[in-house]
């Protein structure tokens, strides 16, 4: 049964390999997928929702990620166009990046006690291969986005920690107290 490895887990802080073409649709890593889709899915973050997930995440050192949308299912049709796709990514890589970035809040399922706020291209291009071994290339803005760029992060052995401009504890959210900023 996969399972989330812990924030100080060498394989969160490592690049992760490449998976050959031919070997995405062997049963080794279909088995992988699985395994992603069910950490996710049984992910209980409190008032977080897990939308993602890098195979890193469960100890897994492969460029595979996948996106979705774990949450209560969204009745207004509005916010139903807002849900997020649900993908696989195998050997993804962002081809273009605006140059446009804003402030985004940003949490990860690897790191229980925080989240913070990570500077990101607000657009993102990213070409990757699907669980059937299919190319596909993909354009997206706002939230999407933020996602390509903390998954891709993840498979170069990168946390948002990392990156966060703030770092907000989530205690001290619920307390009501003041954020922390992180010195970089
Ligand atoms: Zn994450």
């Amino acid at each position: 049964m996969a399972t989330l490895v812990p924030e100080s887990h060498p394989v969160l802080h490592t690049i992760a390999d490449e998976v050959p073409r031919e070997d995405i649709t062997s049963a080794r890593i279909q088995k992988i997928i699985k395994g992603m889709r069910a950490v996710l899915h049984a992910y209980k973050g409190g008032e977080f929702t897990g939308v993602a997930i890098a195979a890193p995440q469960i100890g897994v050192p492969l460029r595979i990620f996948l996106i979705e949308d774990t949450g209560t299912r969204k009745k207004d049709a509005q916010e139903a166009a807002e849900r997020l796709p649900a993908l696989v990514a195998v050997n993804p890589r962002l081809v273009k990046l605006s140059r446009q970035k804003h402030l985004a809040h940003e949490g990860c399922l690897s790191v229980e006690d925080s989240y913070g706020t990570v500077s990101r291209a607000t657009h993102a291009t990213l070409r990757a291969y699907n669980e059937h071994g299919m190319p596909y290339q993909r354009g997206a803005g706002g939230l999407l986005a933020q996602i390509f760029q903390h998954e891709v992060d993840h498979l170069d052995g990168i946390l948002f920690l990392d990156r966060a401009e703030e770092i907000i504890e989530k205690d001290m959210t619920l307390k009501g107290k003041t954020t922390k900023k992180k010195h970089l």
